[in-house]
């Protein structure tokens, strides 16, 4: 007989979180806030960890490099099976989009908190991404959902067809690698040549693919959250178009300037695309914004680190979603219940000097944060901690929430005023900086915008 949703519900007690720094201090308490206990694990750089503390199991599970420890999937797996975890939870970043890793955990008989294997693997590979998707019916970049061949005369014929300038991805890409713009003809082949021979090294595939590339995009993306039970919501949108280096900055929600109207169908077309793929958890559609139309890129199959802004505006505990559907309950909010309210700004706090934006290792010898009405701060790091050199220099969000936008504009820089970092340098002067911007408090600046300002900056 097939288990109903409330007898296969509840499938674990305990969760092991295959990650470190803020994200696992706030999966860590979004599963206390469930009832269900939590093993923490760290490599040997990470031993102080105040997580490790207020964890139930705390195991380390190798040194210091990456590598040998939070990607070390067989030392995570007997780390579960040590401590009794019924769950992994694998945060961002590390193995969370690792098909093969969802697949191990599974078939150890435990639960992967995220979507099925096959739903990474076929997100995952960005040619079968954006083939699921014009099924389903969302927008696109122009261009075909198949494999560039390898004949030079069809691939000269498929970018005039595109119109230049053309991007030339590979489809295993990812962490903004394995792209080159094509201004013209004649640098075709040596762009295709180049990439090709990039992704074979960087990504184990040949496979590339051929798109137009747009010039002033905004990166607009929307949030999603299905259940175990053909019921999937979006949960609005998200503007994060402040980036560096392909890296967000600063995130926002919602999308300054995008009419209700535009937008509520591509947010339907992500719904209907999840409920395609039998889509599981929370997951993230990416897309290019220019003249007023919405461009797919790629689907993060994972909680993403901007998750907060929408978590402000929705009111909706996006990690306690993302378990309680692994748990397998059913989703307990409809399209019709889920209402944005207000503005939300996150501001990445990074260890990293403000000019170079070199890493910045070493002891944060003080620490003040700011509080009040509509102020979140996500972090792992207090006083005395030692910001390690190993891993992101990701050490704190700092988000804030405000009926409006000039209003949480402001609240934001209240709060950046309010918070001091001493003993390592930080990239908070730089975003102090930034929220007394003029392009950026009007709102709508495209994804090339901060490295102008920054340029600018210097030059001045
Ligand atoms: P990755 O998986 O490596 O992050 P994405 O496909 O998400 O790669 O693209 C990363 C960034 O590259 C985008 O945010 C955007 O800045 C740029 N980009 C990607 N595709 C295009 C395109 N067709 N036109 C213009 N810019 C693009």
């Amino acid at each position: 007989m097939p288990e109903t949703s409330e007898q296969s519900a509840g499938r674990f007690d305990t969760v092991l979180i295959a990650n470190r720094g803020e994200i696992a201090a706030r999966i860590q308490r979004a599963c206390r806030e469930l009832g269900l206990k939590t093993v923490a694990i760290c490599s040997e750089a990470d031993r102080q960890a105040p997580y490790g503390k207020t964890a139930d199991s705390f195991l380390c599970i190798g040194p210091s490099t990456a590598a040998k420890s939070y990607l070390n999937q067989d030392a995570i797996l007997l780390a579960a099976r040590l401590a009794g975890a019924g769950a992994i939870h694998p945060g961002y970043g590390f193995l969370s989009e690792n098909a093969a890793f969802a697949d191990a955990i599974e078939k150890a008989g435990l639960v992967f908190i995220g979507p099925t294997a096959s739903s990474i693997a076929i997100m995952g590979d960005k040619i079968s991404a954006k083939r699921a998707m014009m099924a389903a019916g969302v927008p696109c970049v122009p261009g075909p959902d198949t494999a560039l061949p390898d004949d030079p005369a069809t691939i000269e014929r498929i970018a005039l067809e595109i119109g230049y300038p053309v991007i030339i991805k590979a489809a295993g890409g990812g962490g903004g690698r394995g792209m080159r713009v094509v201004p013209k003809a004649d640098v075709l082949h040596e762009a295709i040549a180049l990439t090709r021979e990039e992704a074979r090294k960087a990504f184990g595939s040949r496979s590339l693919y051929m798109e137009k590339f747009l010039e002033h995009p905004r990166h607009i993306e929307i949030q999603v959250i299905c259940d175990d039970h053909g019921n999937a919501v979006w949960l609005g949108h998200r503007d994060c178009s402040m980036q560096r280096r392909h890296q967000k900055v600063v995130e926002e929600a919602p999308a300054p300037g995008i009419a209700p109207d535009i937008i509520q169908p591509v947010g339907l077309a992500c719904v209907q695309a999840c409920l395609q793929i039998g889509y599981r958890g929370v997951g993230t559609f990416e897309f290019l914004y220019e003249d007023g139309a919405f461009y797919f890129i790629e689907m993060n199959t994972r909680l993403q680190v901007e998750h907060p802004v929408t978590e402000m505006t929705s009111g909706v505990d996006i990690v306690q979603a993302q378990i309680r559907a692994a748990q397998g309950h059913v989703l307990d909010l409809i399209q019709g219940d889920v209402t944005c309210e207000g503005h939300s700004f996150e501001c990445r706090i990074n260890a990293e000097d403000p000019e170079t934006f070199l890493p910045s290792a070493g002891v944060v010898t003080h620490l003040a944060l700011p509080a009040g009405p509509g102020i979140r701060v996500d972090t792992h790091i207090h006083a005395g901690y030692k910001v390690s050199p190993y891993y992101d220099s990701l050490i704190a969000k700092l988000i804030v929430h405000a009926p409006t936008r000039a209003e949480a504009m402001a609240r934001m820089r209240e709060a950046l005023a309010g918070t001091e970092v001493e003993g390592i340098s930080t990239n908070i002067p730089f975003l102090r900086a930034l929220f007394k911007d003029g392009a950026f408090a009007q709102g709508e600046t495209d994804i090339h915008y901060l490295e102008q300002w920054l340029k600018l900056r210097r030059a001045t």
